[in-house]
């Protein structure tokens, strides 16, 4: 019988889980294992082979998730996009990536890539063509972030695809800010697909991890790094993460319809100057979004009016926390200009049109009714301050 394809949540649930043989526990049993007897000569098992019963276990639920043939856990979503972005260059090899990028992406490149021979060109935009302009003969792989951190720009994923495809390139995108729940670029014809799973997959800002899905071809290419650089997970953290998938359907989902109504609160708000979601319609690339995701994601950015404060305001909010991490079930923002963005000039900032009072937010779980209590009492505050300021 042909087996039926299961949704969301039934893979989320129980796809790749271990049995329990011997006492029929409904969960993984964990093996923390360092030794395992040879079961013949092709199957050594070792953590850092990448290769133990959890981390095997886990990668099938993710590839599953991700509509990809394989996928390998890491220990952190850097360790997954150093060793995916390593396993395809190599020295006199170029790579074409957006400039506003998760910034320890772009650390690993303008700091490290030098050393081994890998020269790369930024684009200012989002869109295929900007990605087309800079290639060279030389290239060998595109990357993507979409929707991108802070301002939710969003590239079109179809058209990235078909543009590596044209030129023989491998194309590899951080799927982290959409989550599996709500993107699936391998249906686009993406390449690699990477996730920092300290944020969606982890999910309560208590796991820091990575994973990387694809075929079993460049799963194997990437392994073959992956082994020589040794950034796996431990196994107790993979069984963690693993239990934090099984609900990272539902909570996507109630983070996706928070992150809307906030979105839509905020939009015209007397004291917000902009918002940025792609699921308001007033969002530059709303169409593309509708078109290659299921749900909008929890991440928003808002820019408070020109004369608040933003770091009065991230002081004020009592529910919300201001943090610097993301996508964990209870609600934070983060002012870009005074942590994330903060060793750019005010110029270069302004260029990437990010704002003094821009502010992102990470819509956690909680009830809309309270976030907004808290964020209107937390504009009163800085508004009543901005007047007694003139
Ligand atoms: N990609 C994105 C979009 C991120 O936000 C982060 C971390 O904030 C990373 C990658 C890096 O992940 P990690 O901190 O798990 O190494």
């Amino acid at each position: 019988m042909k087996q039926q394809k299961k949704g969301l949540n039934t893979i989320c649930t129980h796809f790749g889980q271990l049995e329990d043989k011997e006492f029929k526990g409904a969960i993984s049993p964990l093996y923390m294992g360092t030794a395992y007897a040879f079961e013949d000569i092709d199957v050594k098992r070792y953590p850092r082979y990448f290769n133990t019963p959890n981390q095997v276990a886990l990668a099938k639920k993710i590839a599953a998730l991700e509509h990809a043939e394989a996928a390998l856990i890491f220990g952190s979503g850097m360790a997954a996009i150093s060793t995916s972005l390593l396993a395809f260059l190599k020295a006199g090899d170029h790579i074409v990536i957006q400039k506003i990028i998760y910034g320890g992406t772009y650390n690993l490149i303008v700091e490290e890539f030098e050393k081994f021979g890998i020269s790369y060109s930024f684009t200012d935009g989002f869109k295929a063509e900007d990605f087309e302009a800079k290639i060279k003969e030389n290239t060998k792989v595109i990357y993507i972030e979409t929707p991108s951190n802070p301002l939710l720009n969003i590239t079109d994923l179809k058209a990235v695809a078909d543009l590596s495809k044209k030129h023989g390139l491998i194309s590899m995108i951080d799927n982290t800010f959409a989550s599996p729940v709500n993107q699936n670029p391998v249906d686009f014809g993406i390449d690699v697909v990477i996730h920092s799973a300290t944020k969606y997959m982890g999910g309560h800002s208590d796991i820091c991890a990575g994973a990387v899905a694809s075929t079993e071809a460049n799963i194997k290419k990437i392994f073959s790094l992956a082994k020589n650089f040794g950034g796996s997970l431990s196994d107790y953290t993979v069984w963690l993460l693993e239990r934090s998938i099984k609900t990272m359907g539902i909570r996507v989902r109630a983070q996706n319809a928070n992150a809307q109504k906030m979105a839509e609160y905020l939009y015209g708000h007397k004291d917000i100057s902009a918002v940025y979601y792609p699921g308001l319609p007033s969002h530059p690339d709303h169409n593309i979004a509708k078109k290659q995701m299921k749900g909008f994601g929890g991440m928003l950015s808002f820019e408070l009016n020109a004369d608040f404060n933003a770091s009065q305001f991230q002081k004020s909010l009592k529910l919300i926390k201001p943090a610097m991490s993301l996508a964990g079930v209870e609600s934070t923002v983060l002012s870009p200009t005074l942590t994330s963005h903060s060793l750019l000039s005010a110029e270069e900032r302004k260029r990437q049109g990010i704002a003094d009072g821009l502010i992102r937010f990470s819509v956690g779980i909680e009830e809309t009714e309270d976030l907004i209590a808290d964020l209107e009492q937390a504009l009163e505050i800085v508004r009543k301050e901005s007047k007694l300021a003139v």
